[in-house]
């Protein structure tokens, strides 16, 4: 079945009823959302009262929770130790934010692995490796899914071996709670040509496990393959294109698996911005592209 969704705005006065009626507008049976500042680690309190609604609502409309995720701000980074008091603070944030989850009844939590900066990478990957395992003990039905990256600077997370080398780092217990979410983009600009997805695939299999795979966010990328950059572009407006994403979206092997759209808003920051999501999903849904933007 095919789960899809975007990413949406999580806000004090609606909190998570917002996100799921926002998702409705759009046609999603999926969201993501950051849970305050995807920059900074400033937070509200949650709402038992607007969580409950939320998730009577989203049962009547036929949204599944556990097809849905949360978002961890970039700031936290688990990678580079060499203030104390910051990576322990990061660990910690970290863990406030699963339980926040837990809360809010969205058990997947989606972070970026971090970047080594000053360090190298070996350390970087002990470093994040560590953090999970102080972060995610003692929390149970809860998931955290590191996200392949694009390698921009000195982001760990960029290849399936990063990924593949943190896992194995785990204790026995954490690993259980240790997911994937791959980036159509990031793939892209990390090294990988979208057209070879299946090859991708396979390599992940045989390196960490496809079952280990619990979202994949599906964006377009301004740039070539290999460019490590992390620019997304509007589906089937990139370098990649409609077809190719398309067939990710399809692909058998992650059927099930939620796609999220990250793609930036129309006109951004102009009077006559707008969300691109409703179109993006008719155009899956329908599978023929659509020039929206130009209409
Ligand atoms: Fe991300
Ligand atoms: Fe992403
Ligand atoms: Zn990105």
């Amino acid at each position: 079945m095919l789960y899809i969704g975007s990413h949406t705005s999580y806000l004090k006065d609606k909190q998570l009823l917002g996100v799921v009626e926002e998702s409705l507008s759009y046609g999603s049976n999926s969201f993501m959302f950051y849970t305050g500042s995807n920059r900074g680690t400033a937070r509200f309190d949650v709402d038992p009262v607007l969580t409950e609604k939320a998730h009577s609502l989203m049962k009547e409309k036929g949204i599944d929770k556990d097809k849905c995720v949360v978002h961890a701000p970039f700031i936290i980074n688990l990678a580079n130790n060499s203030d104390e008091d910051k990576y322990e603070f990061y660990i910690d944030f970290l863990n406030k934010e699963l339980k926040r989850c837990i809360e809010l009844d969205i058990r997947s939590l989606v972070l970026h692995p971090g970047s080594f900066t000053t360090l190298d990478r070996e350390t970087g990957i002990k470093n994040i490796a560590n953090g999970l395992n102080k972060a995610l003990k003692d929390l149970d039905n809860i998931n955290l899914l590191l996200e392949y990256m694009s390698g921009k600077g000195t982001e760990v997370g960029t290849s399936i071996d990063d990924l593949a080398s943190i896992i194995n780092l785990l204790d026995e217990d954490i690993k259980k709670k240790v997911f994937v979410c791959l980036d159509t983009c990031h793939i892209n600009d990390s090294g990988w040509d979208i057209k070879d997805f299946d090859k991708f695939l396979d390599e992940f299999d045989e390196k960490i496990g496809i079952d280990k795979i619990k979202c994949i966010h599906i964006n377009d990328s301004q740039n070539g393959v290999g460019s490590h950059k992390d620019r997304h572009a509007n589906f089937g407006y990139g370098t990649i294109g409609f077809e190719k994403l398309l067939n990710v979206v399809y692909n058998e092997r992650l059927d099930n698996i939620p796609k999220i759209l990250e793609t930036p808003w129309i006109n951004r920051n102009e009077k006559n911005e707008y969300p691109p999501y409703k179109f993006e999903i008719e155009m899956i849904r329908k599978k023929e592209f659509i020039d929206y933007i130009n209409l």
